[in-house]
């Protein structure tokens, strides 16, 4: 690694480091901190990569507010990490996220925006969701009849959301109902509808109509005297495609963690994003195999001279996609390496005929570092999607670093 890259700080380290030695401990102990564990994968996430994609969605949308999408463990970042991080970011007004647990993770571990639970809750965690001012959101009536219960069990006001069935068919109250429903809610004034939301398909004409019933059931409301909160459509795709989808803030997920929603969006040269995260692993074995050796249980690859080939302690149970083996490379001191056999637990790179790798030298994996392992350069090479990280097992240890 070159020395403009060691300005991150190893968060453990940084008062020492920046006030008694100054940035060269880094360079003498470059393997040190660059290693943070000995056999097992981990991520590193940088926070002004995050700033500088929260700051580039509020350009692409003209300044609107932005509710961030954290469902999926951040899409398999950290959502507790990532959300700290976004905690300073002054463009994201509050998060979202499907599960019960996780949102009251959020507020446990300090997060101080507000959390929109999108998805449904378990009687257990009905109380501690109240107690956090989880905005709840009421896609259907039977959720409708739940919140209300819960409003006379804990003698408390409730935040909740409107979420409305515009066309997507999976979650929502459908659109035909919203009125009669919204009217309902607004009876009870111990819930306050903090947001109303829905959210589009992809197909721009059908989500044109979409965004065409959701502003007719907010007006309508609205002209009832019924408050609707922030009124939101947007993922990723629509907020590229459809301004009208803007609404009063956008909602994006795959954009915040650094890529575009598909490959090779015009959008990408005038709204560089940086790639926020890198997945890392160190080498914890090194053989040279001989013509004729196989490696993996397929036996698909077949060591044709001699070769270098190095295992990394990351494989498909943590969520690194197997199709790696089909042509992804990762970058070991400074060079790209084909990546030749993906196990559960394990992945094997080819270091060629000659090598100065050492046990222990770490790879990247995924990362901002070259086009090839960015998470768009390695769906290209896969023939994957850019979604890729979303299946990053939660148990992979997170750092959080101020920049790369
Ligand atoms: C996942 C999700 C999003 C974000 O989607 P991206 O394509 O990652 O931007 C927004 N809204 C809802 C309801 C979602 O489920």
């Amino acid at each position: 690694m070159k020395k403009n890259r060691r300005q991150f700080i190893y968060e453990s380290f940084a008062g020492l480091a920046t006030l008694t030695m100054g940035p060269y401990v880094f360079g003498r102990n470059h393997f040190l901190a660059d290693r943070l564990y000995d056999s097992k994968p981990w991520i590193e996430l940088s926070k002004a990569a995050y700033l500088h994609n929260v700051l580039q969605i509020n350009k692409i949308v003209g300044g609107k507010p932005i509710i961030a999408v954290l469902k999926n463990n951040a899409y398999g970042l950290g959502d507790v990490q990532v959300a700290k991080i976004l905690d300073n970011a002054p463009g994201v007004v509050a998060v979202a996220l499907v599960k019960d647990e996780r949102a009251i993770a959020l507020k446990t571990a300090g997060f101080s925006k507000p959390v929109l639970l999108m998805g449904d809750f378990d009687s257990a965690t009905a109380n501690a969701l109240v107690e956090q001012e989880i905005t709840l959101s009421i896609f259907s009536k039977a959720s409708f009849k739940k919140i209300s219960e819960l409003v006379e069990s804990t003698h408390k006001t409730i935040n909740v959301a409107l979420y409305i069935d515009t066309g997507l068919g999976r979650m929502g109250i459908p659109y035909k109902e919203a009125i009669h429903i919204g009217e309902e809610v607004a009876k009870n004034n111990k819930l306050r509808i903090t947001h109303t939301f829905s959210t589009l398909t992809s197909p721009k004409d059908f989500a044109e109509k979409q965004i065409q019933r959701f502003e007719e059931i907010t007006k309508e409301l609205n002209a009832k005297g019924i408050t609707t909160g922030i009124k939101h459509l947007a993922p990723s795709l629509s907020l590229l495609d459809l301004p009208k989808s803007h609404q009063e803030a956008v909602r994006p997920g795959i954009l915040l963690h650094g890529s575009f929603p598909m490959v090779n969006r015009p959008e990408a040269k005038q709204y560089p994003l940086q790639v926020p995260y890198r997945l890392k692993a160190p080498i914890i074995r090194l053989e040279k195999l001989k013509a004729g050796d196989t490696i993996g249980f397929s036996r698909f690859y077949k060591i044709k001279n001699e070769e270098w080939i190095a295992t990394l302690p990351v494989g498909w149970a943590d969520g690194y996609d197997s199709e790696a083996e089909n042509g992804a490379l990762v970058l070991l001191g400074g060079e790209l390496y084909p990546v030749v056999n993906v196990n559960a637990s394990h992945t094997n790179v080819s270091l060629g005929f000659k090598t100065k790798i050492k046990v222990g030298d770490v790879a990247t994996l995924i990362g901002p570092d070259r086009p090839e392992i960015t998470p768009e350069g390695f769906g290209k090479l896969i023939k994957g999607h850019n979604y890729l990280q979303i299946n990053y097992k939660e148990s992979i240890p997170k750092k959080t670093y101020e920049s790369f």
